[in-house]
């Protein structure tokens, strides 16, 4: 029936029978496009597009100067007996103050005293937060611009070869840095950096290790210090983590930073370019796997790390918008 009335409408007039088949073909795309919301059919759309349309929520950070920052050296040569390298580099003149043999629930029970009202300022509000339950202590005055490093022995007097079998009761070393002046507790909102150390002995030789980093803070708040994972770049990682010392090697790839509150630890001179584009500093932090491995642009693309195919949950930036 159609076919005969195309044939007969050809035979009339060709020309009159193309502008008919055209206007058919106008009408019938327009109504495909219509329905597609005048896009391009999802089939179509390339991947780029689709993920830039679902946005990763930025957390919301609080820059805190961080006066402190405690390193190990030489990691792998620590030991119970021989003692351990302490690096320590802080923005003003602070007391380092080693407990050995520190009681593990006295030490999270101080935490929680710091929080409520007990604010552990000075090592001897530290000792009283602790009840004493420490073994020994010894105390190093760090001047604001020394970098110099402090090895840390156990007395012999102490009489302890190794603090027994694992689960544990005490902490091998615990490093309080806490702030020399009186003035300076007034300036920063951190007021002292609690760090938990592993130094093999004997009977538990796992490898000397920070096992956590606690910045307490005048207000009674503390937070555990979180590492940033960036990716190894050698021109890079001097630039970046001079805190670090000389980068325990394996290492180098690790900025310090909190998690939960940030100390901004000058991110301006990241010198590290975006793994993807290759191009643009990295700036950009995924939560939770915490590596920084994107620029302002490229974020915008990742739903899942580059890095680690983990879904990315919330991000922050290191440093602002730039002007
Ligand atoms: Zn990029
Ligand atoms: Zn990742």
């Amino acid at each position: 029936m159609a076919a005969a009335f195309l044939v007969a409408l050809y035979e009339y007039s060709p020309l009159f029978y193309i502008s008919v088949v055209f206007v058919c073909f106008l009408i019938t795309s327009g109504l495909v496009m219509g329905w597609f919301g005048w896009d391009v059919p999802v089939i179509l759309r390339n991947s780029e597009e689709t993920e830039s349309n679902v946005k990763v929520s930025q957390r919301q950070m609080r820059q805190v100067k961080n006066p402190f920052s405690l390193d190990i050296k030489n990691q792998a040569a620590a030991s119970v007996a021989s003692g351990i390298m302490l690096v320590s580099d802080c923005l003003a003149d602070c007391l380092l103050t080693c407990y050995w043999g520190c009681r593990v629930q006295k030490l999270h029970e101080a935490l929680q005293k710091h929080a409520c009202c007990f604010r552990i300022k000075t090592p001897q509000a530290f000792e009283d937060a602790v009840c004493d339950e420490y073994l020994c202590r010894q105390q190093y005055h760090i001047k604001k611009t020394d970098k110099e490093e402090k090895l840390c022995v156990l007395p012999g007097e102490a009489l302890i070869a190794d603090f027994g079998p694992v689960p544990r009761s005490r902490y091998p070393l615990v490093a309080l840095l806490t702030l020399a002046d009186e003035d300076n507790r007034e300036i920063y909102d951190i007021v002292s950096m609690v760090s938990i150390i592993h130094i093999p002995d004997e009977s538990y030789t796992l490898s000397c290790r920070i096992l956590y980093q606690y910045l307490l803070l005048a207000q009674g708040q503390f937070h555990d210090l979180k590492q940033l994972f960036m990716s190894a770049n050698s021109s890079a990682s001097s630039v970046l983590s001079p805190s670090l010392g000389e980068g325990t090697d394996a290492h180098a790839l690790l900025k310090r930073a909190g998690l939960a509150e940030d100390e901004p630890e000058a991110p301006e001179e990241s010198t590290r370019d975006c793994i993807v584009c290759q191009n643009r500093a990295v700036n950009w932090v995924l939560l939770p796997c915490r590596h920084t491995c994107l620029c302002d642009e490229c974020v915008k693309y990742f739903q899942q790390c580059p890095m680690c195919r983990q879904f990315v949950g919330e991000s922050f930036p290191l440093s602002g918008p730039k002007e």
